[in-house]
């Protein structure tokens, strides 16, 4: 699949910033998914506008390389702010296929985070990310980045557990918890040899009065 994606906001439009902040957690999220999406065959591209470019030019400019990208699918990595905890996925509203996948990424990510599940939305405002570009196209809201539940939770997840529930849900699978291997079973401790029994007939025992000769 042609898959586009970017951070979201530029240094110069930062976005939300609380306990957690949106310019500096979108930009490893971005990488993190991308490599997982490249990991598995996927051909991606970044449609993040330039560092200098603020709102909202930065949008028309992520809106303008994902249409000139070839991708079928658009993905933007934003966190949340306003009060709320979880995970959401927005999508263009009549976009059924946007719709399903909105709802399973958002679904391996609450899972992946340990946070309640807000799922797929279709935002009353008209977003110029999902109205403009010519393919599905979703914005993910992590987390929120001012409830320190959701601070915590992305803290203690590994990228590897969120780039592939992302990754999970943009191929409409579910996400689980890779199995930890299997702790290696304590050995078998070697059963101890059997005594020699004393009376053993080749085995002479020395007893005071035997003569020891040495060097023979
Ligand atoms: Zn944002």
């Amino acid at each position: 699949m042609i898959i586009t994606t970017n951070a979201g906001h530029t240094p110069t439009s930062p976005g939300a910033g609380a306990l957690l902040n949106e310019v500096a957690c979108n930009r490893p999220l971005r990488d993190q998914v991308n490599d997982e999406l490249r990991r598995r065959g996927h051909e991606v591209y970044d449609c993040t506008a330039p560092d200098d470019m603020g709102y909202p030019d930065e949008l028309d400019r992520q809106v303008c390389i994902a249409n000139e990208s070839g991708a079928t699918l658009a993905v933007s990595m934003h966190l949340n702010a306003g009060g709320g905890t979880g995970p959401e996925v927005l999508y263009w509203d009549g976009d059924d296929h946007g719709r399903a996948l909105a709802a399973k990424i958002s679904a391996n990510l609450a899972r992946a985070l340990g946070l309640p599940d807000r799922g797929a939305k279709a935002p009353d405002d008209d977003l110029a990310f999902l109205r403009d570009t010519g393919m599905t196209a979703l914005i993910v809201e992590a987390c929120f980045v001012d409830s320190p539940e959701d601070k915590e939770a992305w803290d203690r997840t590994s990228w590897a557990d969120i780039a592939a529930a992302i990754a999970d849900g943009i191929e409409g699978k579910d996400w689980a918890k890779p199995a930890a291997p299997a702790p290696s079973p304590e050995p078998t401790p070697e059963p101890a040899p059997e005594p020699e029994h004393g009376c053993n007939e080749t085995t002479h025992v020395v007893k005071p009065g035997d003569t020891i000769i040495i060097g023979k």
